[in-house]
């Protein structure tokens, strides 16, 4: 048997030298389709295949160029610039390619009419609270497809690290769960193909731009799921990653060009240090490692100063809002790609879909440095970003102290007072996304010492303040967990999303009284929150903490809500003639969770470590 098999080996190395050269393939093409009537009449295919660089593409259909044949250095890629006209009807036309005259492999591309039902890229603003998800933790829908073939990962839930399973079906279950509670968005952490040995449940290292991973489901379900979200009055937020993808990328070994990552004679590291992108004294060396430094070693940094490069991606990301009717898109990393790159994207996705909205991730701890990223015409090197929304980092550290300090010139209350008066630095205060913890730090409620009173002045405070909070899944009913234990810590199973599971925190009877009670206080805020026009766009005026209490005024013509945060341990009665400018004309008001009248504005009482939130009446 031995003998027979070494026999065959043999021969398969004899003749397998003797066989022609594979022939000339396509094996894909990116965007697979695109549509017409787009604002933007450009077009730039990627053609992969088999020396396909060996043939000449020829299009023929009606208001369709081919403007141009862009060869690299591979003999596998054609780039085709194609030019589709205003005049062009939908349909699918073919393209050859041709060799010393004779066709050699033939390609059907779709120009899809664009469906206006998908969803009318309106975005997200401060009317809406946004429930952050990470898709492997959350629910497991579909046992089915916990391990598919072809996958290099498979599921195990005992792996804090590993993948667990959960999935689009999962989310699709509990959207009633989402909506119920109050929220009116959802991000979900990157959905897309991540075939990575290890490490690959969090979505980060992405290997097709363009496919959903299939642990989590199909192209088409997340198509689905957008639509049925889109009936609940449930936006969809899509994570996008530009910075790197993962090293498994169909292009592995065989790169478009050389020059399609950042290359370094050996493996370097970015130094992390965003603010070296926007620091006036930086070294040149600095803001290169920053920006061309590789974020991990399973995440290839991607070289968007090549155009090639630059226009798939942002290709990829019109493709999906244009395929999907998404609402609005999440970037990772915001400072760490080329950021001349990323201002020609939002430009683009703004040019074809004015009111969308992007935040962008610039995990810096200062507002200056924050600021710098949302569009603005201040910035002292003349950048304009056209970023409408960032996450407010610095709010994020501010309310993860003040409630757990005493009360002080710069403690406590104090650090929140600080950071929202330093808004003048930002052109639109209100869209910065504003939140307690996410998938990248410890859980609110952990660094809450997990102590109740503070987790609610803290929500009380995220919910009415200027903004677009967000919630990380799980805050609502009390998860804990600490990064230095590792990011399965914080990133643990949402209690009742696997079949099998013996809690069920998805409903009140799976719940614990004290996680019943955080979850009925952030459900009652935030549907209140749903429609209080005042709170989405009123104005803010607030006052220099006293005494250990942090008032402010949501407020606009005709409605006016008090806040009063105690972040003492003592009852507070407050004398409220200091408010006056605030409370002028108003005579009572009625607070918002236990709903009891206050008759007499003009002193307050606020129980021990504990916020107060009226609503004001004439
Ligand atoms: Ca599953």
């Amino acid at each position: 048997m031995i003998k027979f098999k070494n026999i065959l080996f043999l021969f398969f190395i004899f003749t397998s030298s003797l066989l022609p050269a594979k022939g000339i393939t396509i094996d894909r093409v990116d965007p697979p389709y695109w549509w017409t009537g787009m604002k933007n009449h450009h077009l730039q295919l990627m053609v992969h295949g088999n020396r396909i660089a060996e043939t000449t593409p020829v299009v023929n259909y009606p208001g369709v160029k081919l403007e141009k044949i862009i060869h690299t250095q591979s003999s596998n890629y054609l780039f085709l610039n194609l030019i589709i006209d205003e005049t062009t009807k939908p349909g699918t036309l073919t393209i050859n390619f041709i060799k010393e005259k004779k066709q050699i492999v033939s390609m059907p591309y779709e120009l899809k009419q664009r469906d206006q039902s998908l969803g009318n890229h309106e975005g997200f603003d401060a009317s809406d609270v946004i429930y952050l998800l990470m898709p492997d933790r959350f629910a497991n829908g579909d046992t089915t497809n916990d391990d598919v073939t072809g996958m290099l990962e498979k599921a195990d839930r005992t792996n804090p690290n590993g993948r667990h399973g959960g999935d689009i079906k999962g989310i699709e279950n509990h959207l009633d769960y989402l909506t119920g509670l109050g929220a009116t968005a959802v991000w979900i952490n990157p959905l897309l193909e991540n075939n990575m040995p290890a490490y690959s449940y969090h979505g980060y290292a992405m290997t097709d731009f363009y496919k959903v991973d299939p642990r989590f489901g199909s192209n088409s379900d997340y198509k689905n799921l957008i639509r049925k979200a889109h009936q609940k009055g449930l936006k969809v937020i899509q994570d996008m990653v530009f910075n790197h993808c993962g090293t498994n990328y169909f292009w592995k070994g065989d790169l478009p060009t050389k020059d399609w990552y950042n290359q370094w004679p050996e493996f370097t590291r970015s130094n992390y240090r965003g603010g070296v992108v926007t620091d006036p004294h930086a070294s040149k060396s600095d803001e290169h490692k920053m920006v061309a430094g590789w974020f991990d070693t399973s995440m290839a940094d991607l070289n968007q100063d090549n155009e090639l490069v630059a226009n798939y991606l942002i290709q990829n990301s019109i493709w999906w809002i244009e395929s999907t009717g998404l609402d609005g898109i999440r970037q990772d990393t915001y400072p760490y790609p080329y950021k001349d790159f990323m201002a020609k994207w939002m430009q683009r996705i703004l040019e074809e879909y004015p009111h969308f909205n992007v935040v962008g991730e610039a995990w810096l701890s200062y507002p200056v440095s924050v600021a710098y990223w949302m569009e603005n015409d201040r910035n002292f090197d003349g950048y304009h970003s056209y970023l409408t929304n960032v996450f407010d980092f610095p709010l994020m550290y501010a309310i993860s102290k003040a409630f757990n300090e005493p009360e002080g010139w710069s403690t406590g209350t104090a650090e929140l007072y600080e950071i929202i008066s330093q808004d003048f630095v930002y052109s639109h205060p209100e869209n910065l996304v504003l939140f307690a913890d996410n998938h990248d730090g410890d859980r609110f409620f952990s660094k809450m010492g997990e102590d109740l009173k503070r987790f609610k002045l803290a929500m009380a405070f995220l919910m009415t303040t200027r903004g677009i909070p967000q919630i990380y899944y799980g805050t609502e009913i009390l998860m804990t967990g600490l990064e230095h234990n590792g990011h399965g810590d914080i990133r643990k199973d949402f209690p009742g999303g696997w079949p099998g599971d013996t809690l069920n925190a998805f409903v009140a009877e799976g719940r614990t009284k004290e996680q019943n009670e955080a979850f009925n206080y952030l459900k009652t805020l935030m549907n209140w929150r749903k429609n209080k026009k005042v709170i989405h766009t009123g104005k803010l005026t607030h006052y220099i903490p006293q005494d250990g209490v942090y008032v402010y005024f949501r407020y606009n013509n005709t409605k006016s809500v008090m806040v009063l945060l105690n972040n003492t341990e003592e009852d507070k009665t407050i004398d409220c003639s200091r408010f006056s400018e605030n409370l002028s004309g108003y005579t009572k008001g009625r607070t918002v969770i236990k709903q009891r009248i206050i008759d007499n504005l003009n002193t307050i009482t606020v129980p021990a470590k504990s916020p107060l939130i009226i609503e004001l009446e004439k």
